[in-house]
């Protein structure tokens, strides 16, 4: 039976047009568009799924903080707001805005590593591990076996598997330059890490002196699962939550653009090493602008520093992962797999699962993908082996744990007739899902492939 769909805790007033082509339209379309969703044009998309990064719907209050934006060069009121905001949600001395998650990583990675080094996660996304490696270092995944089968469920499939950290740690002794716990684990499925688990890698990385770095993007979601399903905190505020966890960590990066409910946007924190932040903001302004305003402008500031609290209201909360509960509900009244239980962000369907007859190097999570834009119009991305890439060293494909079709879910977007068209479409995919073909790729760029590769079915 589905779940019920909890209500949105707000109205809209204002709206954007969206329209449907036809399925011969769409099938001309995604074949000039190489097979590759990053290609299409938004226009051509009925429900954009493809991330739930920067495509937010703002707030009343948001929108009326961007007229406030201050956009003085240097030292503006909107720069110290979100400084104040982020030092009152996350309990860090050292708040330092950047364009967006990526530039958090450009700036703050290269101060602890270099050639030699490694970095160690739970599991890296896409642009944290090629920061890592741009910075000369290799970058190592060490989430729990359990967040490797979709199909088990368990309350934290993003955590670190800390046993096997410590023996990587001993493996690469005085070589690990940087542990990075992502919150949630977004590549794992949008799945959370628990207080319990980052307490026991903090722990670890303190014994052996390694400086933990949190990647915040989904901080709020996390917050949530963990008020759900963490016994210790059942009665604790989400801010007493996020300032528990983030008390385990030497510094955070951020993209604003997920939980802050942003367009644009990201934050570096340093808990209290004023060396770092000097460095931090020698390579802000080397790379990103100058320190009050780190590439953004004061009215993506002032939109920042409200959405921070918005992101962490429980009421939205709860409507916001109720909505992929419902859908996922549906999932499972028609045995498709997933990356279960849902994330918080997304749901991630188990393209392994839904097309067994095509190997990880076909792409199952991109053939999903192009029949889902096929089918509805609907947009979504690969997080698989397609996404992984090929080694740095040896060039060889790699093969991912996971083959999922990622349906990210923007945020105070989508309403619940949109959910039931994805149901309906993965369902009429499931169907014929034996007629389904791989992939193979006919140009990809040497890092971060996914983005702008060219694809060819198999025919
Ligand atoms: C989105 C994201 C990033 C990168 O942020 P951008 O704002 O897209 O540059 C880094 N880490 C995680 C976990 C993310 O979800």
């Amino acid at each position: 039976m589905a779940k019920r769909y909890i209500p949105e805790p707000f109205r809209i007033k204002m709206v954007e047009r969206i329209k449907m082509l036809t399925r011969e339209e769409r099938i001309e379309k995604i074949k000039e568009a190489k097979y590759n969703l990053f290609n299409l044009r938004a226009e051509d998309v009925y429900i954009d799924l493809l991330t739930d990064s920067g495509t937010n719907a703002m707030s009343d209050e948001q929108w009326s903080g961007v007229m406030k934006g201050d956009e003085a060069y240097a030292g503006g009121k909107s720069y110290f707001r979100l400084v104040e905001a982020g030092r009152d949600i996350f309990g860090y001395e050292f708040i330092q805005p950047v364009h967006q998650g990526r530039g958090a990583e450009k700036v703050l990675f290269p101060t602890k590593l270099s050639e030699g080094k490694v970095a160690i996660s739970n599991m890296f996304f896409d642009t944290t591990r090629a920061h890592v490696e741009l910075a000369g270092a290799r970058a190592i995944d060490c989430v729990v076996e359990e967040a490797k089968d979709p199909t088990h469920r368990a309350p934290f499939k993003g955590n670190m598997d800390v046993e096997k950290f410590e023996k990587l740690v001993n493996e690469h002794e005085g070589k690990v330059g940087l542990v990075v716990m992502t919150i949630t684990n977004n590549s794992a499925g949008g799945q959370p890490v628990s207080v319990e688990n980052m307490r026991a890698v903090s722990e670890v990385c303190k014994r052996y002196n390694i400086p933990l770095c949190i990647d915040a993007a989904r901080f709020a979601e996390n917050a949530h699962f963990v008020k759900e399903r963490e016994e210790e905190f059942k009665n604790s505020s989400l801010k007493e939550i996020t300032r528990e966890m983030f008390s385990y960590a030497d510094m955070f990066i951020m993209s604003a653009k997920k939980d802050a409910i942003t367009n644009m946007g990201g934050l570096i924190g340093i808990k209290d090493d004023a060396n770092l932040y000097q460095l931090v903001k020698g390579n802000c302004i080397s790379y990103e602008g100058f320190i009050t305003y780190g590439g953004l402008s004061g009215r993506d500031l002032e939109a920042l520093a409200i959405g921070l609290y918005e992101g962490l209201d429980e009421e939205y909360l709860n409507y916001r992962v109720g909505q992929l509960e419902y859908l996922a509900s549906i999932l499972d009244d028609n045995e498709i797999a997933y990356q279960a239980p849902v994330g918080g962000h997304g749901l991630f369907v188990d393209a392994k699962k839904m097309f067994p007859h095509i190997p990880y190097n076909e792409f199952p999570g991109q053939a999903l993908a192009v029949e889902l834009y096929i089918e509805a119009g609907i947009r979504t991305c690969d997080i698989g082996s397609y996404m992984l890439g090929n080694d740095p060293d040896t060039g060889e494909q790699l093969q991912a744990d996971f083959e999922f079709t990622r349906l990210a879910v923007a945020r105070r977007v989508y309403t619940q007739a949109h959910f039931d068209i994805m149901a309906e479409a993965l369902i009429a995919i499931k169907d014929r899902a034996k007629d389904v073909k791989g992939y193979k790729i006919t140009w990809e760029p040497p890092i971060l492939r996914h983005f702008q590769a060219s694809l060819e079915p198999i025919e």
